[in-house]
């Protein structure tokens, strides 16, 4: 999840029934008006934005995504429940088939997710996302798929059937120390970069398309001093690597829906955020000095397909 964009209308929290338990999550089912929602903001580019679900069990601490839950305490318990969109596969199906009639020229880009993750723990029992990708396939859709989980490497061999496809991983920081900080509930950094490099030993000319490979620093979290270089030289082998500051460049709208846990973290790490500009244009230098071949951009540009 990066960006606010999602329709929030689709689904009301009229009759919102805990239909089950996953691990410690509530897990509530509903039905939605809609699945393809128009992208706007950050990623205005692509035509659609798709969210299997709603909330996200990784509750990241700096996830916006949270103000826009269904109510106050869903909002408070961001992290500890989801809600599947029960009917996705039906509806996807139904949107592409009107939006192909209307666009025959033209292939649909679709940003998959902006406002949950579509490799949560829930993901693992019920295939919402791969069967969605089944019916993206006949498509053939620009998509980029947003996540922070290794999960996504179950899926390889319908990944690998995308002509256009980019795939982003979130690791916003390169210290394990500061991601149990920020993101506790979430895989772990060596998990995410293993995911990746997956991608590359298992797709070859004769198996598929190699999907691009993004690195997500976004945003940017504190990285220990002397784990910067280390992390940063474990990125060479994906295309393009994003930074992006800690929602700065959102000013208040997002800093007013960021969660307090994460408000309050960041004092733990006075010695990046007491001078932030500098911390990240440090961490950027180091980048461009030890990348190799390897995009390096910042903020919007870096959400981009190509
Ligand atoms: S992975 Fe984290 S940032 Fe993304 S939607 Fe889930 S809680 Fe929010």
């Amino acid at each position: 999840m990066e960006f606010i964009d999602e329709q929030y209308t689709v689904i009301t929290n009229n009759s919102l029934v805990v239909s089950e338990k996953f691990g410690s999550a509530d897990v509530y089912g509903q039905n939605a008006k809609s699945i393809l929602n128009k992208a706007t903001g950050f990623i205005k580019a692509y035509d659609f934005t798709l969210n299997p679900y709603r909330g996200c069990q990784y509750g990241c601490t700096y996830c916006y995504a949270a103000a826009f839950s269904p109510n106050e305490k869903m909002q408070n318990d961001w992290g500890k429940w989801v809600l599947i969109k029960e009917n996705a596969v039906e509806v996807l199906e139904k949107e592409l088939i009107k939006w192909q009639k209307r666009n025959s020229d033209k292939l649909p880009s679709i940003y998959m997710s902006s406002v949950t993750d579509p490799y949560q723990p829930i993901e693992s029992k019920t295939q919402l996302t791969r069967r969605l990708l089944e019916v993206m396939l006949e498509y053939k859709p620009i998509l980029v798929i947003q996540t922070r989980s290794p999960m996504i490497t179950r899926d390889i061999d319908i990944l690998q059937r995308f002509k256009n496809l980019r795939i982003n991983m979130s690791i916003p920081t390169g210290s394990e120390s500061v991601r149990k900080d920020f993101e506790p509930q979430t895989p772990s950094i060596r998990a995410r970069l293993n995911a990746m490099k997956k991608f590359k030993t298992k797709i070859n000319d004769l198996t598929g398309y190699l999907p691009k490979l993004s690195i997500t620093i976004t945003p940017l979290l504190p990285t220990l001093l002397e784990e910067q270089e280390s992390f940063i030289r474990e990125l060479n082998f994906v295309d393009r690597v994003v930074i992006q500051n800690f929602h700065a460049s959102h000013k208040r709208s997002l800093i007013a829906s960021t969660r307090d846990t994460a408000i309050d973290m960041k004092k733990k790490y006075e010695w990046w955020y007491n001078n932030e500009v500098k911390s990240y244009q440090l961490f950027k230098n180091k980048l461009i000095k030890i990348m190799r071949n390897v995009e390096i951009k910042e903020g919007q540009a870096g959400f981009t397909y190509e």
